[in-house]
């Protein structure tokens, strides 16, 4: 049943080409479509393209072949046009450059010129996995201005958090309470050579697309918080999260490559349908009984985020289609 409200419903799905899509993006991008579609919603397609090196020639258009293949579909997007356009970060930088100018010149960022072993080695608090070692501050006096007086020394804009806990509720998660500050430290937003880090760049991206729902893998949620500092800063109203769980391997492990061969593309080659692969994620998720082979869109008929397992899916090789 659509309200008035869900139909102002904006999701978005925002691969980064950086590799073929594999069996847990295909997961997560199946969830963030039926919540949006299931509601009536509009969902956007973004290519996050701005880690340049990882950036792999033909992956973007790859990442819309697997996601159509998978039967989704957007209305918005690099190949399909709309009004939030372009639908590429490459082609977006000068709105983030704008926002890093802004925080700037509110002394939300200082230079810092702290390398990667700098930082570990000060740092003693145990650290998240994945997510490196908390900032110790050290440069953390430095005013944005301080940037001139540095040479050729090389930096990055580091924000500025603030040491309060801050409460917010995850769709998939439930209520969560974090000090920002405390447990993941002041965070990178961009370098000296005007390029800007994925964090300030989602949220200026989402922002500007009127997303009104963010629903990707739980390996961000602590990018949650950063985000929602952001957000905070800017002034913005932040979308509601949902962070589900992740594929694994049989070693409890992100899905990747040492667990073998789960590219989108070679289980296409195989001769696997999209049917047979949706039949199996849904199974995995709890929305139907069996690994019947079944469309994205028949899934739609009954969808309901509470209904999603909180458990994260293992997922062994060779597996029974
Ligand atoms: N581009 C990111 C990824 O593919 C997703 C970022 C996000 O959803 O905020 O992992
Ligand atoms: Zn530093």
């Amino acid at each position: 049943m659509n309200d008035v409200s869900s139909v102002k419903v904006v999701g978005r799905l925002a691969p980064s080409p950086t590799g073929v899509q594999h069996v847990g993006n295909a997961r997560t991008y199946l969830l963030a479509w039926l919540s949006i579609r299931s509601r009536g919603g509009r969902l956007i397609l973004r290519i996050e393209d701005i880690d340049s090196p990882r950036v792999k020639a033909g992956a973007a258009q790859q990442a819309i072949d697997d996601l159509r293949w998978l039967g989704l579909d957007w209305d918005e997007g690099p190949d399909v046009g709309g009004s939030h356009a372009p639908y590429v970060q490459t082609e977006r930088i000068e709105s983030y450059r704008e926002a890093l100018l802004r925080l700037q010149r509110t002394e939300r960022v200082y230079p810092c010129t702290c390398t990667r072993s700098d930082i570990e080695a000060a740092a003693s608090a145990p650290h998240i996995e994945h997510e490196g070692a908390i900032y110790p501050g050290t440069c953390e006096n430095r005013s944005a201005l301080d940037a001139v007086t540095l040479g050729d020394r090389p930096f990055a804009w580091r924000f500025r958090t603030t040491d309060r806990d801050v409460e917010f509720d995850d769709r998939m998660v439930g209520p969560q309470r974090t000090n920002v500050r405390r447990d993941l430290g002041d965070f990178v937003v961009g370098k000296m050579d005007g390029s800007v880090a994925y964090q300030l760049a989602v949220v200026c991206d989402d922002h500007a697309m009127g997303v009104t729902e963010v629903l990707r893998g739980d390996d961000l949620l602590p990018s949650k918080f950063r985000q929602l500092e952001l957000y905070s800063t800017f002034g913005w109203t932040p979308p509601a999260f949902a962070h589900v769980p992740l594929v694994v391997g049989p070693d409890g492990r992100r899905l990747a490559k040492r667990h073998g061969d789960t590219r989108l593309a070679t289980l296409r080659q195989q001769g696997v349908s999209a049917e047979q692969l949706i039949g199996l994620l849904a199974w995995s998720c709890g929305l139907r009984p069996t690994r019947e082979p079944v469309t994205a869109r028949e899934l739609l008929v009954d969808f309901d985020l509470c209904r999603v397992s909180r458990e994260r899916f293992v997922f062994t090789e060779p597996h029974p289609w």
